[in-house]
């Protein structure tokens, strides 16, 4: 029999590649006092019953993990292999000593390849002390467990780049998304909660921008919807949130929301 239960998704960052305030960037956004224009690399913190998992690892993972007090995490699932996602996988190191095990990280077989590019060091035969310890769960379009919680991936188009999103019970987590497939779609159906990847106003080959987040939230019909990974060209967090329709929200880093989902 599954059980029903309630989760929590904290936002860890909402930010774009380069983060929020950009450097050297000068503009209204970037030098904006309010702490919801201050966004880190996109990522969040998913907490179910008895096991808590991040999806994305970016460059400022260990910042988030230590600004949203991240005691346990059982688990990374990653989206895509772009470095705004994984640059901060050194650092699960910490988990590593704190565990004495090889960290779970769920993703594609594209996705691994990459991981070997570019942390070699962890993957050698007889890797030298100090390096991070993967242990690497393959995943596909479709539904795996992380423990005993069944969590579907949707395959999304990152411009000609496989990306996964994930469903969690009545929620979903898309982020990096140009365009999805029908089928795809279809996964994402009947959902309360859609987090959605939105850069700016302007057409971009990888992103969609604010409009076509909200034809995309007007076709699935989700209760309501946050939009993610947002460029300082987007305006100021306050201003974004004028032009969306009442049940649709901007992120900002620390947003918790609450999601059903069973086991
Ligand atoms: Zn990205
Ligand atoms: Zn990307």
């Amino acid at each position: 029999m599954s059980k029903k239960h309630t989760g929590k998704l904290t936002f860890l960052g909402t930010g774009t590649s380069q983060g929020v305030p950009v450097i050297t960037c000068e503009c209204g956004v970037c030098s904006s006092s309010d702490f919801k224009d201050q966004r880190l690399r996109s990522s969040v913190l998913i907490q179910l019953q008895n096991t808590n998992f991040a999806i994305d690892a970016g460059p400022d993972f260990r910042q988030q993990m230590l600004r949203a007090k991240v005691k346990q995490l059982d688990a990374i699932l990653l989206t895509h292999q772009h470095k705004d996602h994984i640059a901060g996988l050194d650092d699960v190191r910490a988990f590593n000593y704190q565990r004495n095990k090889d960290f779970p990280i769920y993703c594609t077989l594209a996705v691994e390849t990459a991981l070997k590019r570019e942390f070699y060091y962890a993957f050698e035969p007889k890797p030298i002390s100090g390096v991070p310890r993967f242990n690497i769960q393959h995943i596909d379009k479709g539904i795996f467990h992380v423990d005993e919680n069944p969590i579907e991936a949707i395959e999304v188009w990152h411009h000609r780049m496989p990306v996964m999103g994930f469903r969690i019970g009545d929620l979903a987590y898309i982020t990096d998304a140009k365009t999805i497939d029908k089928d795809q779609k279809l996964k994402l159906k009947g959902l309360d909660t859609l987090v959605i990847n939105a850069l700016h106003e302007y057409k971009h080959s990888s992103h969609m921008n604010r409009q076509e987040a909200l034809e995309l939230i007007e076709e699935l019909q989700p209760r309501k919807a946050y939009l993610t990974h947002i460029s300082h060209l987007f305006g100021k967090h306050q201003e974004i949130g004028t032009k969306l329709p009442k049940n649709v929200f901007v992120a900002f880093d620390g947003l918790e929301l609450s999601f059903e989902y069973s086991c």
